[in-house]
Order: structure tokens, then C-alpha cells, then sequence
């Protein structure tokens, strides 16, 4: 989807302003609040305001706000931790996506592992 926002995107009402987040970063384009679920110290979700669906519509539609969501991760890692962090994206539900308006995951602030399957 590339509309601006959806009535019913939870991502959409946190961005309006109309659901409580706790903002790490905002700039005109995107804003980074925590997950309400940690998996990590620092686990940190980065949205663009605009809806999008998922990473892949994203970067066919707009790859300068992919840059925009890759940079403004990259300033919380260091922020936040101490710049060695995990930023991924789940696209679509085998992936493990849940909310359909595109986030990345900042993790950080401990040794991570690696088992995704
Ligand atoms: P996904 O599974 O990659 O789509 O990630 C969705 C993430 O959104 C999960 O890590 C949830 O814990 C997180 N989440 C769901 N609702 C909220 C909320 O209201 N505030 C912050 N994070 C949320």
C-alpha cells in the first residue's frame, strides 16, 4: 500500500499521534519509538510517517525514505548502544511481520545470536 495512512495501521495512529509511543527520534519523515516487547536492551522500531505496507513496497516506491529509515536507525544504535547493533526488517508473515505499515528493528546493547529459523 503507499497511501499516507490507513484508518486502522496501528503504526498510522502512533505517527498521528493518537496512540502513546515512547519517541527516540523524529524527524520530518520518520520517527523511531520503542517496541512495546522488548527482544533486547535497546529494541527500537523505525517507521516511515507515510504508510507503506512492507520494506518491498517501500523501496520500489520511495528509496530515498528507505535511506532516511536506514540513517535514522543507524543514529539510535549509536545514540542508544554503542553503535553494534542488528537493524532488520520483516516483509510479509512467513518473515514474521505483524504490523503491515514497514518498520525496522533496531537491536542492540547485548550479544546477540543468530537463529531466525
Ligand atoms: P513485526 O512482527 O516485524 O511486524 O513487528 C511488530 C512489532 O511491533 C513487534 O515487535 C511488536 O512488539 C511491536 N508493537 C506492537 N504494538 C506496538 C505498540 O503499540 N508500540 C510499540 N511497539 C509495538
Amino acid at each position: 500500500m503507499t497511501t499516507e495512512t490507513e484508518a486502522d495501521c496501528l503504526f498510522c495512529k502512533i505517527v498521528a499521534g493518537d496512540l502513546p509511543a515512547d519517541v527516540v527520534a523524529d524527524t520530518d519523515r520518520v520517527v523511531a519509538f520503542r517496541d512495546i516487547d522488548p527482544q533486547a536492551p535497546v529494541h527500537v522500531l523505525v517507521v516511515p510517517k507515510e504508510h507503506h505496507g512492507d520494506v518491498s513496497v517501500l523501496a520500489a516506491a520511495d528509496p530515498d525514505l528507505l535511506a532516511e529509515v536506514v540513517g535514522v536507525a543507524d543514529n539510535v544504535a549509536h545514540e542508544l548502544a554503542d553503535g553494534q547493533y542488528r537493524f532488520i526488517f520483516n516483509s510479509g508473515p512467513r518473515a514474521g511481520q505483524s504490523v503491515f505499515h514497514v518498520h525496522g528493528h533496531v537491536l542492540a546493547g547485548t550479544q546477540l545470536g543468530w537463529s531466525p529459523a
